[in-house]
């Protein structure tokens, strides 16, 4: 008789989150680290190896951790779909691994990690319309990421800046940020418009550590990176946003967006929807992108602006701030700003859409769109 098989879970990878509480036949009870998270969040990602042609049920032990659609699963840790099958009501599932199934990834999300990044800059790094620099180093090392993108060989008429994963965890938002930079590169000729007129800044990563280590980064100890925007700012990526950025704009920063996504389950959360302004003329603004965006988006994943969060409305009020500025607060004061916002992408389920690798980089090419049209119409 052949040795019994036994599931072996890591977690020692870009990305990778989980603990292990026990193995018992082929029942696996697990929970995703949280690590400095204050309270509760529902990050993880693991690979799994040795359970080809068993059957394995998932049993986790901290909550609702997977999406109305189950977790995402993975062959190579860079495609991705979603199992499809709620259990439990969010905290298991059952996996049918098949015979040739070497690693397998499991995660709430789909990664998207330095390494889907550079991908896309391989693919495009003859382009003259995309330099990427480093911003800074982060706290364990790493060169934080800064992408320049469109009208680089001359003064622009205006800049627009694009930042991402202020929340590690917040992947999917990612993919519609590479969404944006592919419309930017692409034949459209709003897109062309673009190229000549607007200069982009992208910052992929905030918490570049808290992304390759497989963090929540969502209510961080001591703090939120979405959070230190006053005072003397404890992350490097935040303080040379800062220190940086006005300098760059040199009052040509019309447009700031921090792309994020929400919690992970629910009819509030399951959508696309813009985290209103605190300042009246930049919700004013938003609320105008947002009829744009709404256009723009047809036939992608569906946005509405009835799916916004005003300002004073549900956990978007002052309470929510205590523990220090957010990006889009501080972004609102630059000399010269029009927009400055959020933009919240759901996990897994936008207004019942299935959101995955390919619809929200499909969304992303949207924004960019209209990104370009809402430019348009306002200068
Ligand atoms: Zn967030």
């Amino acid at each position: 008789m052949a040795a019994k098989k036994v599931p072996v879970i890591e977690a020692n990878f870009p990305g990778g989150n989980i603990l292990v509480e026990d193995i018992r036949g082929n029942t696996i009870r697990l929970r995703q680290d949280t690590r400095d998270t204050e309270g509760w969040w529902f990050y993880w990602c693991f690979r799994i190896r040795n359970a080809a042609g068993t059957t394995v049920h998932f049993k986790f032990t901290n909550g609702a951790v997977l999406s109305s659609r189950g977790p995402a699963f993975s062959y190579d840790g860079l495609a991705w779909s979603w199992l499809n099958r709620d259990e439990a009501r969010g905290t298991a599932f059952t996996f049918s691994f098949p015979a040739t199934a070497g690693e397998v990834y499991f995660s709430m999300g789909m990664p998207y990690l330095e390494r889907n990044l550079k991908f896309f800059l391989d693919k495009n790094r003859k382009s003259p319309f995309l330099r990427l620099e480093t911003l800074c180093l982060s706290r364990h090392g790493r060169k934080v990421e800064c992408l320049y993108a469109g009208c680089l060989d001359r003064q622009p008429q205006v800049r627009v800046l694009l930042v991402a994963r202020h929340h590690a965890c917040e992947m999917m938002a990612s993919y519609v940020m590479e969404g944006v930079m592919r419309y930017l590169l692409s034949r459209s000729e709003l897109a062309g418009w673009l190229r000549e007129n607007v200069e982009f800044m992208f910052i992929p990563f905030v918490d570049k550590d808290g992304v390759e280590e497989g963090d929540s980064g969502k209510n961080r100890r001591p703090r939120d990176h979405n959070r230190d925007y006053s005072g003397q700012s404890i992350y490097p990526e935040v303080k040379t946003i800062r220190e940086f950025v006005p300098e760059w704009s040199g009052e040509k920063l019309k447009f700031a967006l921090d792309l994020h996504c929400p919690m992970l389950r629910g009819p509030r959360d399951e959508k696309i929807f813009q985290v209103g302004s605190r300042y009246p003329r930049v919700w004013q603004e938003q609320r105008k992108f947002g009829l744009i965006l709404k256009k723009c988006s047809a036939g992608s994943l569906p946005y509405s602006p009835a799916f916004d969060i005003p300002f004073w409305v549900g956990w978007n009020s002052p309470q929510n701030y205590r523990g220090g500025e957010s990006f889009c607060a501080w972004a609102g004061r630059i000399p010269g700003i029009l927009y400055a916002g959020s933009l919240e992408v759901a996990y897994a389920t936008a207004d019942g859409a299935e959101v995955n690798q390919k619809t929200a980089t499909l969304f992303g090419q949207r924004l960019g769109r209209a990104i370009a049209e809402y430019l348009k119409n306002s200068l």
